[in-house]
């Protein structure tokens, strides 16, 4: 995967690899897989000769730059022409639009305005993309755009005459008048696309028509470096490799790269910590983009007040690199906060907890050794505040990993509480959350009867092909739309479509 150039205002063109579906045949039941056939054959016909454009804001970093590299994989290789463009970097507009994020999650963020002037400097790198995708989309193409950071394209992409598909990642259960804020900023431009593709019903707040919504939740994609088998040689292998742990491995810390070649693990971590991690000591991991939403600070309190010390655990919170995220600008402080919370815990603690900055340089080393991380640990959390999906969740429930998670958002849909996981209620209660991590710890074949259980559930749930055959279902119906629209309601603003029913897939 890689990105032509970075001038603000302006698209980057991502490249990536057509994967092959079939390699799911052995791992979804036979029925489901004949469906798959079934849907693939049925979009080759209606999507042939059409271009489908993904924009979004950042190819790497974060749960859509993931799942659009594995969707938009499997759609390339199953004849879709799939194309993915990114907006590129520019920090008075991704300072707008992480306001909106945050709102958007129910949280003040940096409390900055969302008036006249925001929308105006919102909307001024936007126009400058826009014009170079009306150069490129064609009447007969699909547009679909991703995130607040997109949605302004929508008003200025409708004189293409394709149809336009807003799918939003992020979402809120209960939003506040904060939430609300963000939501009524977007309108103006959401409402004008054909659908508007949410991960929960529960995340459609109202002012959009109702047979306009559809609703599709995320996946991940299980031969990816993130998901790919590793043995516990080859898993140690790269902990070593990555400096994470003592460097006592055996093998040489390899992967498989996406396109089947060797691949190693080159660069380490850098890490905060006192001493280095032993291989043998109990492992409680939070891996998450440096965000006040996941919580990371609240993670380390939890851990160091209500873990005890003769759990002999450790808790490792793992991050990007964090200048290396374009379009979250707030990566940097949060991380220095959560360095400040880590100093000055009590000396005990303290040695327990270890921070670590995963390499970004190469996309796929990184994700070797975030999945190396996820197999090693012994319970996994995501103690976020507010989660659209959550793929972190549904990455460890796929390698049998007993989880504790905030009951929020996705994660919801994810763990059933008790059976496929731990939920807590409140995700600021700090003793809870310690507790349920501390009896997973302590009960090690309760620990692996709910890892089972999580892998079942990823496997019936979260998988690929389901998302695709959603997503190639949803792009039929938007064109079977829009060839019923009349010639006149097709032409300016298809805002007045009629259709009697929400987007059924
Ligand atoms: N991730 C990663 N490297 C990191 C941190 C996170 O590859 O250093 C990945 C993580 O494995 C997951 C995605 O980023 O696939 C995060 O997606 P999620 O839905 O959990 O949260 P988001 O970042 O979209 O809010």
């Amino acid at each position: 995967m890689s990105e032509d150039r970075e001038i603000a205002g302006t698209l980057q063109h991502v490249s990536f690899e057509g994967l092959a579906l079939e390699r799911f045949e052995g791992v979804i039941p036979p029925e489901a897989w004949q469906r798959v056939l079934e849907g693939i054959a049925r979009a080759g016909t209606v999507l042939a000769g059409r271009t489908v454009w993904n924009v979004n804001s950042t190819a790497h970093g974060g749960g859509v730059a993931e799942m659009l590299h594995s969707l938009l994989g499997y759609a390339r290789g199953a004849g879709v022409d799939a194309r993915w463009a990114t907006i590129a970097g520019e920090p008075r507009f991704f300072k707008i639009t992480k306001r909106l994020h945050n709102r958007l999650h129910g949280s003040l963020g940096d409390g900055g305005p969302l008036g006249a002037a925001e929308r105006e400097a919102y909307e001024q790198p936007l126009r400058r993309c826009a014009d170079e995708l009306r150069e490129l989309v064609r009447s007969e193409d699909l547009v679909i755009l991703h995130d607040p950071q997109t949605a302004g394209l929508i008003p200025l992409l409708r004189d293409t005459g394709a149809p336009i598909a807003w799918r939003s990642h992020v979402g809120y259960d209960h939003p506040s008048e904060l939430a609300l804020q963000a939501w009524r900023f977007l309108l103006p431009y959401t409402q004008q696309a054909d659908v508007c593709i949410f991960s929960r019903p529960d995340y459609a707040w109202g002012g959009l028509q109702a047979d306009r919504l559809a609703i599709i939740h995320p996946s991940i994609d299980v031969f990816s470096v993130k998901n790919q088998e590793l043995g516990s040689d080859a898993v140690h292998a790269i902990l070593a490799g990555a400096g994470i742990v003592e460097d006592r491995a055996n093998e040489l810390p390899s992967f498989t790269r996406e396109n089947g070649e060797p691949g190693q693990v080159e660069r380490r971590a850098v890490l905060v910590e006192e001493s280095r991690l032993q291989l043998d000591t109990p492992v409680v991991l939070q891996v998450s983009r440096w965000d006040r939403l996941k919580d990371p600070s609240g993670v380390l309190d939890g851990f160091a007040r209500h873990v005890l010390e003769d759990s002999g655990a450790h808790l490792v919170l793992a991050g990007p690199a964090a200048a290396a995220v374009a379009d979250d600008p707030e990566g940097p402080e949060v991380l220095a906060e959560v360095e400040r919370a880590w100093e000055q815990l009590d000396a005990q603690p303290r040695a327990r907890v270890h921070l670590a900055n995963i390499p970004m340089d190469d996309l796929q080393e990184n994700a070797a050794i975030i999945n190396a991380l996820q197999r090693h640990a012994t319970v996994v959390c995501q103690k976020s505040l507010a989660e659209g999906f959550g793929l972190t969740v549904a990455e460890a429930m796929w390698k049998s990993r007993p989880v504790v998670a905030s009951s929020v958002g996705g994660i919801q849909d994810q763990i059933e509480d008790g059976v496929s996981g731990l939920l807590v209620g409140d995700p600021l209660d700090l003793a809870t959350f310690g507790g349920a991590v501390s009896a997973l710890l302590g009960d090690s074949a309760n620990a692996g009867r709910i890892g089972a259980k999580a892998r079942q559930r990823a496997r019936e749930r979260f998988l690929g092909p389901d998302h695709l055959l959603k997503y190639l279902a949803l792009l039929q119906q938007l064109l079977q739309r829009s060839a019923t629209a009349s010639p006149s309601v097709k032409g300016a603003a298809r805002g007045s479509v009629s259709a009697t029913s929400s987007f059924g897939i």
